[in-house]
């Protein structure tokens, strides 16, 4: 397998030597098709778009099977066509930027003046990808809570409309979990708020641990989180609610000279496709949630309650 791995900057921007020196081959990229792929690169802030635009433009200038992308710090791995056994990788950079890596492969080898040219053609791809990485991370955090990492609230009215939607279109059930730490006040009036912050970002990370990985989470309010389960029906969802509970009560957070053993009560609430006849079934879902979390705290905290069963609610005319 042969593999070429090269660092590249945006070339012409600018103006750094290239990687290939006097005696290596020159690229012979056509002006048009440099031209025609910055324009078409700069039409979507969208990396996907971004990198099938290269690839399919790129199609007159290198012979190219397969595309994979990937950049770790932003959790992106994409692959384009077919991957075979030649290959060749560079490592993008934009200034001291970096843009992950990108590697070509096709079932014959590349040859020199083909991967300079891949290089040249390389040189459109930088910025624009820059771009769409920067926007797709601040689309990413206007979503996130910014202390624990969860999803915010607007993150979470936007997953829950599309996880009912999807409970219609598939008839799978969707159920809810309502969190909120016990005593939590305490926490803060002993140890100070940048412990409670620390309390909140354990927990936090401990929820994710308890998930799946197409599974949600939220913060809700203050001490309070919000985890959606798609395609769990209550015995599924009771089961990783109690996951979390448990979790959570077996956590040991030290605090200047004693510790802290946070739990949490947790309100269950399932939706079935059968029971979404109302346009307000979100809200819905919430304060079934919730009611159930006032039980579980009533019922004396660190706890699992589950909201009952409910029929169909008349579609109001
Ligand atoms: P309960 O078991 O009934 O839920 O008791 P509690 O003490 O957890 O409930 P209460 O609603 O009285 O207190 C919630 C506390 O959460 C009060 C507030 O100071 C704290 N809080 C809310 N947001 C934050 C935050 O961002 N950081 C920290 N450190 N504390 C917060
Ligand atoms: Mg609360
Ligand atoms: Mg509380």
């Amino acid at each position: 397998m042969a593999t070429h791995v090269s660092h590249i900057s945006a070339l012409q921007d600018e103006k750094l030597v290239t990687p290939y020196s006097e005696v290596a081959a020159k690229p012979q990229v056509k002006t048009d098709i440099l031209v025609r792929l910055a324009t078409f690169l700069q039409t979507t802030l969208d990396y996907q778009k971004i990198l099938t635009i290269f690839k399919r433009e790129i199609a007159g200038a290198v012979l190219i099977d397969g595309m994979t992308y990937q950049h770790s710090d932003h959790n992106i791995q994409f692959s384009l066509g077919k991957i075979h056994a030649h290959s060749c990788s560079y490592q993008l950079k934009a200034k001291n930027e970096g843009l992950g890596e990108i590697t070509f492969t096709r079932a014959t080898r590349f040859r020199e003046h083909e991967m300079a040219n891949l290089e040249a053609l390389m040189g459109t791809l930088v910025y624009p990808l820059r771009n769409a990485i920067r926007y797709r991370a601040a689309i990413d955090q206007a979503f996130k809570d910014p202390l624990t990492g969860a999803g915010n609230r607007i993150a979470l009215e936007d997953s829950l409309k599309r996880e009912l939607e999807l409970v219609k279109r598939h008839d799978l059930d969707l159920s809810l979990l309502m969190l909120d730490l016990d005593h939590f006040k305490p926490i803060n009036d002993e140890f100070g708020h940048l412990v409670g912050d620390e309390v909140l970002k354990v927990v936090a990370s401990k929820i994710k641990e308890c998930i799946r990985q197409t599974d949600m989470y939220f913060r809700y309010g203050g001490e309070e989180f919000v985890v959606l389960l798609n395609n769990a029906n209550i015995a599924n969802a009771r089961l990783i609610a109690e996951r979390i509970r448990m979790g959570i009560s077996s956590l040991v957070i030290q605090a200047q000279d004693s510790v802290i053993q946070p739990t949490v009560s947790i309100g269950l609430a399932v939706c079935k496709k059968e029971t979404i006849a109302s346009s307000t079934q979100d809200k819905d879902l919430i304060h079934r949630a919730d009611k159930a979390l006032y039980e579980a705290k009533a019922s004396g905290r660190n706890k699992v309650c589950c909201a009952p069963y409910k029929s169909s609610p008349a579609e109001p005319t």
